[in-house]
């Protein structure tokens, strides 16, 4: 029996079982309960739109993924809000464990990313893969522009810190 799920999990699953060869175009919603979802993690707010199209071939599937919008973090300095835009236009190639190694000595292997799903696997759970996308897509240093801290939150820190 397959874990119940609720509709906001669900969403983002595909069956792969009933996909048909061929190109499917998708879009999917990523707010700020998705990343609630995950934990802890830096993303305080999201409005974000994840547009994938999965072409399957065969054994091996390509993902055109692409997520705009922006979301919502902690400023590094000021810990006040802080806005920044998100945009994401990767392709990842989706192959299954054994498929690809009778792959490897036929094929050059594709470049960029590439997610490896078990043989038996059905399902193509894109929850993990758009939070990991999001998430590499933010900068390492999230700060606001030069002077555009909130000075109040500067005094306070300053304060703390003395
Ligand atoms: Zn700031």
């Amino acid at each position: 029996m397959p874990p119940i799920m609720d509709k906001g999990e669900q969403l983002y699953r595909i069956d792969l079982k009933g996909l048909q060869p061929g190109k499917h175009r998708m879009e999917f919603p990523i707010e700020t309960s998705f990343f609630a979802e995950f934990g802890e993690n830096p993303i305080l707010a999201a409005d974000l739109k994840a547009d994938v199209e999965l072409e399957k071939t065969g054994l091996c599937m390509r993902l055109g993924l692409k997520i705009e919008g922006d979301v919502t973090v902690a400023c590094d300095r000021c810990l006040s809000d802080l806005q920044l835009p998100v945009e994401v236009d990767e392709t990842i190639a989706v192959t299954f464990s054994g498929a690809s190694r009778v792959r490897d000595e036929e094929e050059e292997r594709p470049d960029g990313d590439i997610i490896e799903l078990e043989r038996n696997e059905t399902e193509l759970d894109l929850s993990q893969v758009f939070y990991d996308y999001v998430c590499l897509s933010l900068p390492i240093q999230k700060v606001h522009e030069d002077g555009e801290c909130d000075p109040d939150m500067m005094e306070r820190m300053k304060e703390i810190l003395k």
